[in-house]
């Protein structure tokens, strides 16, 4: 069931989008115990701003190259480049034969109170300060700094205070990726909104250290997570959210490669109702449950499958119908799916599943997807134009399914189960797999 019109609480949704996409990166990510280096195989590979082909390419390493891996997500590879650069690479495109492990390598602080440093140099940033006996992950030693990961960073201290097991730890490889030489980085990062807020650090819980208008150019830095650290031109440093900014042109002009398998595409899912809209009312239960119960199964077949998911809501929570479109857009989905389950005014006068597109543009999605509810023990009502405000506000390829109809007894006995759901998914999950191999 859609609703017609949805409360205006922008300010509400607008938090919940931000705690929603800060617990995704948190939850999605998983650190490697272990720090890797990976040979670079291909003659050209694109290193992202985030593990996906959907976000903006901001270097390039080739063939021969070394990186050193931070984390893996998905079937991306985080990685370090010279000069602290920290981007993604497709792990498919890289030579995964010759990643040599390296042992997890600890240091012990051994001054008093020793600042950790943004780059290993006496003048740059401090991020903080660590006492003696603090243990640090060390990735790196070179010109007498010692690389660590600090606060989900990578960091620099002088290694006049910090004692490491000397056999274990990587030299400086001459080999390095100089990613900044081969290929213009992104430079400048201009300010989308009035009053965005610059923070002192990666995430919406850092503290604001200045506000920022319209238009407003800051040097880039460098990349956390999905956020830029930047320099103002009186020399303030911060960090900003990547969805609130535009890159300069050089790195919007860098070569887009094409979404050709699942792994690499990012999927919008999008559990219809929620919070103060619980949607159609079943027996003893709402459409708000099941949507979001679904969407959850969803997710994490499609993670399964390498893809970047990003739902636009996890909880019973209020998300207005312009934020879910605008998710959708922000995150440049390669598909976004809207799930919802059917209603009629009186019981048992409807049955089945259907697909809904907006645009003609997304009928070739929509009769994919179809294929794969129909291919689902429930009769199917075909895909056909619908005008939902997902799907009409949306930029990128969308879809709304309604995948069966919760006062109709046959439905509801079936659609309430895990076993349905993750039926469905399975069949989703395929169809978009054949979808994106086309
Ligand atoms: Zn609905």
């Amino acid at each position: 069931m859609i609703p017609k019109t949805l409360p205006d609480k922008h300010k509400k949704s607008f938090l919940i989008f931000f705690i929603v996409l800060l617990g995704l990166t948190i939850f999605a990510t998983v650190a490697l115990a272990n720090f890797s280096t990976i040979k670079v195989d291909a003659a050209v590979v694109n290193v992202r701003t985030g593990p996906g082909l959907s976000y903006d390419v901001m270097s390039q390493v080739g063939a021969g190259d070394t990186v050193n891996v931070l984390e893996t997500k998905n079937e991306w590879y985080k990685v370090r480049l010279s000069n602290d650069k920290i981007g993604w690479v497709a792990s498919w495109l890289v030579n995964n034969t010759e990643i040599s492990a390296a042992t997890n390598t600890v240091g012990t602080i051994t001054g008093e109170q020793i600042n950790v440093r943004s780059e290993n140099n006496e003048n740059a940033a401090i991020l903080g300060a660590v006492v003696k006996g603090t243990e640090l992950t060390v990735l790196f030693q070179e010109n007498g700094w010692t690389q660590v990961q600090y606060n989900q960073q990578v960091a620099w201290v002088s290694s006049k205070f910090i004692e490491v097991k000397a056999a274990s730890v990587q030299q400086a490889p001459t080999t390095v990726a100089t990613a900044n030489d081969k290929n213009a980085n992104i430079q400048t990062i201009s300010i989308r909104t009035e009053w965005t807020r610059i923070r002192n650090g990666p995430s919406t819980n850092n503290q604001v250290v200045m506000t920022a208008s319209q238009g407003q150019n800051f040097s880039y830095i460098g990349t956390e997570g999905d956020w830029y650290h930047v320099r103002s031109t009186n020399g303030t440093e911060g960090y900003v959210a990547n969805w609130l900014v535009d890159l300069s042109a050089s790195a919007k002009t860098a070569p887009a490669a094409q979404v050709t398998s699942l792994s690499e595409a990012t999927i919008v899912i999008d559990p219809g109702h929620g919070g103060s809209d619980p949607g159609a009312e079943g027996s003893n239960y709402y459409e708000s449950e099941i949507t979001l119960s679904t969407a959850k199964i969803l997710a994490q077949q499609l993670e399964q499958s390498g893809a970047n998911v990003i739902l636009t809501r996890t909880s019973d929570a209020d998300v207005s119908l312009s934020n879910r479109a605008y998710m959708s857009n922000q995150a440049k989905a390669d598909v976004f799916i809207s799930i919802h389950y059917d209603s009629t005014p009186s019981p048992n006068q409807g049955s089945g599943t259907t697909t809904y597109y907006y645009s003609d543009k997304n009928k070739d999605l929509a009769k994919s997807i179809n294929n794969a509810l129909a291919k689902g023990p429930l009769p199917n009502n075909g895909y056909r134009f619908g005008d939902h405000q997902v799907t009409r506000e949306n930029t990128q390829p969308a879809v709304l399914l309604e995948m069966g109809y919760v006062n109709n007894s046959t439905d509801s006995s079936l659609i309430t189960t895990k076993g349905y759901q993750q039926t469905m998914a399975t069949n989703i999950v395929n169809a978009l797999n054949n979808y994106f191999s086309k």
